[in-house]
Order: C-alpha cells, then sequence, then structure tokens
C-alpha cells in the first residue's frame, strides 16, 4: 500500500519496521470505525494504569452486541494481540486486515461468513512500557513494549486466577460473547529455526478432545496450506529437549489453565496460541500473523457448524476421571520432520560452558517429538465443591470465570470429603504476586455445617472440569496452590506444658491403647523421646481443644 494512501496503516507507513504508540492505534482505528458501517469500537474496561482496552467488533450485518452478534448465526473469532506486549505482531497485521475486510473492499468476503472481535492491544500498560530495549531476543519492531503489566504480572499467567483487570476482561468478552474460535496471539524466542510462524494447542488426551480433533483436521493443514501459499513456513509451536543438540528431540506441552489454550482447553473453548518467530523481520512476521488470521476466518466460515458441534460434546462430556498434570508416556515417541537451521557449538571462554553459533544454514533434521500427553495425576469427579462464604476473593473468581454456583441462604449440613494437608511446602520465591505452596492432601469424611452464604459448585455444569482444576488442591491451577488459602497453614492456638501435663497424665492412665502407642512412639522414635515440647504436642493434638481446622483444606467435596 502506498504511503500516501489514506488508508495505510502506522505500520505500514515504515514499511513494516515500527509498531504504532497505544494513542497512534487507537485514533486510527477510530477514523476506520468512523468510515466503515462494518465496525463498532467497545472498552472492555481499564488497565491498572487506567487506560481503555479496546476491542472492534466486525460484523458485515452491523451486529455489534453479543445478542445481535450471536442471532447473526454465524461464528465468531476472536483474535487477541499484545498479551505479551513486546509480542505485537498480531496488532498491526489485525489493523491491515480490519481494513482490507472494510473500506479498502479488498476482504469483504471474510465478513458474509464469519463475524470478527479483535483485540488490537490486551497488555496496554506494557505496550507503553515501550523503548529500543523490549525484547532483546528479537528483531523488531523498532521500539517494543515490556513483557509484565503495570503490576509486573505476566497476563498470560493470570487465567485461572483471574488476578488483572486485563485477563478478567477478556474472560468477560468470552462468556458474554462466546466466540466460537480463540486466537492468542505471540512472538515466541527460543532455537533459531526456518519456521516463520508456528501454533499450537492441547492435543486429543486434553479435557477437549473433540475440539482437539477439529484443530487438528480442519484448521491446522488450512492454516499450513494457506501460509504456505503466502512464502511463509508454519509449523508446531515446541521447544527443544537439548539446545545443544537438537536430534535429543522437540517437546510439545499440554498446556495448563493459567495459559490462555489451557484455559480455552479446560473450558472447551477452541483455542490455539499463535507465535511467529522472534529472529524474523518484523514485516515477515506481521505478514504471516495476517495470513493466519485470514485462514482462520475462512476456515470458520466453512467448518464452523462442525465445530459448534465439537464443542457441545465437549461441554457435556464431563468425564468421571479429570487429568490435572500430564507426563511423557512410557512408548517410544513418534519422530518429526524438523526445519531446523545448522549450528556450531564451541566452548566460550565468556560462560565457561558452550556457546551456541546458529550458521543460517537451513537444515531438515529427523528427531523425536516428545508430548506430555499422557495424565499423571487425575482425580474423581466429585458431584459438588463447597466453599464457605469466608473466602470471597474464591467464590468471586469462580464466578468470573462464568462457573455457575448455587448459594445457600440458610445454614446446611453437608457430608462431604474434606483434605487434610501434611507435608506443607511454600515456595520460596513469589511468583505471579502468590507464595505458591503445594501439600500432600489426604481426604477424610466428615459432616459440615456451612453457614449461608455458603456456595455449592456443582461439577455437572458446562464448566464443570475448570472447576476441578480450580479447587482440586493437588492441581498446579489450584486456588489452593496459588497460595489463596495461606490461612489455614497457620496454627493459631497453643497449650501451656504446665496445663497438658495433667491432662496428659489423665489421659494415659484412662486410655490403655493411647498409653501403648505413646510408648511405641518414643522407643521408635528418638528425636521425639528428646524432645518434652512435641511429646506435650502429641498429647495436645489428642485432645478436644485442638484446632480441627489446622491444615484443613475448608472447600469439600461431595
Ligand atoms: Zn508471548
Amino acid at each position: 500500500m502506498g504511503a500516501d494512501d489514506p488508508w495505510v496503516t502506522p505500520a505500514e507507513r515504515t514499511g513494516l519496521t515500527a509498531t504504532p504508540t497505544y494513542a497512534e492505534t487507537v485514533t486510527w482505528l477510530q477514523r476506520l470505525v468512523e468510515a466503515a458501517p462494518e465496525l463498532s469500537m467497545v472498552s472492555l474496561g481499564r488497565s491498572p494504569e487506567g487506560r481503555d482496552i479496546w476491542m472492534v467488533v466486525a460484523s458485515a450485518e452491523g451486529a455489534f452486541t453479543p445478542a445481535t452478534l450471536k442471532a447473526s448465526g454465524k461464528p465468531t473469532l476472536l483474535a487477541q494481540a499484545g498479551i505479551h506486549p513486546g509480542e505485537i505482531d498480531g496488532k498491526d497485521a489485525g489493523l491491515m486486515l480490519l481494513r482490507d475486510m472494510t473500506v479498502k473492499s479488498t476482504k469483504t468476503k471474510l465478513l458474509s461468513g464469519a463475524n470478527f472481535l479483535f483485540v488490537p492491544i490486551l497488555g496496554v500498560d506494557g505496550h507503553e512500557r515501550s523503548s529500543l530495549y523490549g525484547r532483546i531476543n528479537q528483531r523488531g519492531p523498532v521500539e517494543m513494549g515490556w513483557r509484565t503489566n503495570a503490576r509486573n504480572l505476566n497476563l498470560n499467567r493470570d487465567y485461572s486466577k483471574l488476578d488483572t483487570p486485563e485477563i478478567q476482561a477478556i474472560v468477560r468478552v468470552i462468556n458474554q460473547w462466546e466466540p466460537d474460535l480463540y486466537l492468542d496471539l505471540h512472538v515466541t524466542n527460543g532455537i533459531d529455526k526456518q519456521y516463520d510462524i508456528t501454533f499450537c494447542y492441547n492435543g486429543q488426551q486434553s479435557w477437549s478432545p473433540g475440539i482437539a480433533a477439529w484443530l487438528e483436521k480442519r484448521l491446522t493443514p488450512a492454516l499450513n496450506q494457506d501460509l504456505k501459499a503466502m512464502g511463509h513456513i508454519p509449523g508446531p509451536h515446541i521447544f527443544a529437549r537439548d539446545r545443544r543438540d537438537l536430534s535429543r528431540g522437540v517437546v510439545a506441552s499440554t498446556a495448563g489453565p493459567r495459559y490462555s489454550n489451557g484455559y480455552g482447553d479446560a473450558r472447551h473453548l477452541p483455542t490455539v496460541l499463535v507465535e511467529s518467530h522472534s529472529l524474523k523481520p518484523y514485516r515477515q512476521r506481521v505478514l504471516g500473523t495476517y495470513v493466519l488470521l485470514e485462514s482462520s476466518l475462512r476456515t470458520l466460515a466453512k467448518y464452523g457448524r462442525q465445530l459448534r458441534r465439537a464443542v457441545t460434546a465437549d461441554r457435556a462430556r464431563q468425564p468421571e476421571r479429570v487429568p490435572l498434570t500430564w507426563k511423557v508416556p512410557d512408548a517410544k515417541p513418534d519422530e518429526i520432520e524438523f526445519l531446523g537451521v545448522q549450528w556450531e557449538t564451541t566452548p566460550s571462554d565468556i560462560s565457561g560452558g558452550d556457546r551456541i553459533n546458529y550458521t543460517g544454514q537451513p537444515v531438515t533434521l529427523t528427531v523425536p517429538y516428545i508430548k506430555y500427553n499422557e495424565p499423571e495425576v487425575s482425580v474423581t469427579r466429585p458431584r459438588a465443591y463447597w466453599i464457605p462464604p469466608s473466602w470471597p476473593e474464591v467464590i468471586d473468581r469462580l464466578s468470573r470465570h462464568g462457573i455457575y454456583l448455587e448459594t445457600i441462604a440458610e445454614p446446611r449440613e453437608v457430608v462431604v470429603e474434606l483434605a487434610r494437608l501434611s507435608e506443607v511446602n511454600l515456595a520460596d520465591e513469589p511468583f505471579e504476586g502468590h507464595v505458591p505452596v503445594t501439600a500432600v492432601a489426604r481426604f477424610e469424611r466428615r459432616t459440615v455445617t456451612f453457614p449461608a452464604g455458603s456456595v455449592r459448585v456443582p461439577t455437572d455444569q458446562p464448566l464443570g472440569d475448570l472447576a476441578v482444576l480450580l479447587l482440586e488442591p493437588d492441581s498446579p491451577d489450584s486456588f489452593f496452590q496459588w497460595g489463596f488459602f495461606l490461612e489455614v497453614l497457620q496454627r493459631a492456638e497453643y497449650v501451656e506444658g504446665y496445663v497438658m501435663e495433667p491432662l496428659a497424665r489423665r489421659m494415659l492412665d484412662r486410655n490403655p491403647t493411647l498409653k501403648r502407642a505413646f510408648e511405641k512412639k518414643l522407643t521408635e522414635d528418638d528425636d521425639f523421646a528428646a524432645d518434652p515440647r512435641a511429646r506435650l504436642m502429641w498429647f495436645y493434638e489428642r485432645t478436644p481443644y485442638f484446632d480441627d481446622r489446622w491444615r484443613v483444606y475448608p472447600v469439600g467435596r461431595e
């Protein structure tokens, strides 16, 4: 497009070498929306620094509300750029595409088969923390934003815990507008390779097997074909097992619900993580992302009905066992043809280790394709969870996810399984504003009176799998492991030795079984025998005075 064309985008004006600021982006989009009856712009809310997070709604019929858009009957694509604001290819690609499908009329057809929701910049605050030095591993744009938001939180770790207004906003979009396909647009670093654009999603082993099959059989071949036709080299988004020796294989993970693609999988929303390659020129990456967006819209128009059937089936599936973590199966992995770039490894007197140097020479390798696709820890799906009203942060987040909750107006006695926690391990460092914690959870059956205002979270609902992942203490993305329940790990009441002594004496006199147990412990455990306080505590724990809620995870399983 000529630099004097009134609809040249700010990035095109620089030959796709630089990216516009937030203000330039919003001004340009407002002008486009003004001129195009197919477009509207809505604020999804404000960032921590007070910037509006904008979404462009593109609809051939001018259906600009969730209700009218759904009534159009067409499938809807939601694409977001700049969740990591330095990785901004998607924004500049999206601006070009919105223009071409409206005022330029070269891609009008795309909107006749599908609706398009486009968030040009999700991490608006990080986007404005822009400099020449945003991403050391990335070739362009000239200046780029910073990875985290104004609170230094990584938005693509926030999908499960929902701390940030940015991710809360995008989850509201998902709940209200109900897109059929969700694309999260990034730029990856890592090893050099020939691929200029890669993408991935959780496989068919995961929480949404029907959706995964569609992504594999319908979307992937279409994207690959269209990208290749335009001179790009698409491939799967994977990591090297050992950067010094690619022949050891490449690794594909199953993303958990803290990540966009894992979250989509857990809530049965078809979601694809797109990663263009940081070592390719900005222009090539933006153009590749453009083709991918265009191709996704076309595929959705063509196979959207089939995708909706897969979504319905996955929502209704509600398996009895829900996997929480994934491992590599024992069987020998498949092999994959990998389009690499030749590398040399030489000793470095700077690091004292090895130095990897990429020669730029393309090389095709056949390597093991290692997939984390076998369930490691799984749980039996309970009928429901019970949460006391004293944990409003947790209840509020469940509700923001769109999980259906029943709130009781009167206290209710319920037989539940409660987990007693042992071997509690707090992380040495904070992570994403939390102190992560793990523990061994042993469930015991108890009758508990839940106060008025407690919520019951049934698992036979479309978001039932997500509820399991958020509430099971063994789940790495549970509120428990994120550290939302640290209080229950703290002991509040103590016993004086002079009070415990006579009480322990009476207990020994009255209970021969207890006496035998105590004597056994003394002979078997020398540390215990030598620790007066531990010996008194042993009795205290066996009195009714001892706190029966200490180290008890307060969320019950029905
Ligand atoms: Zn990223």
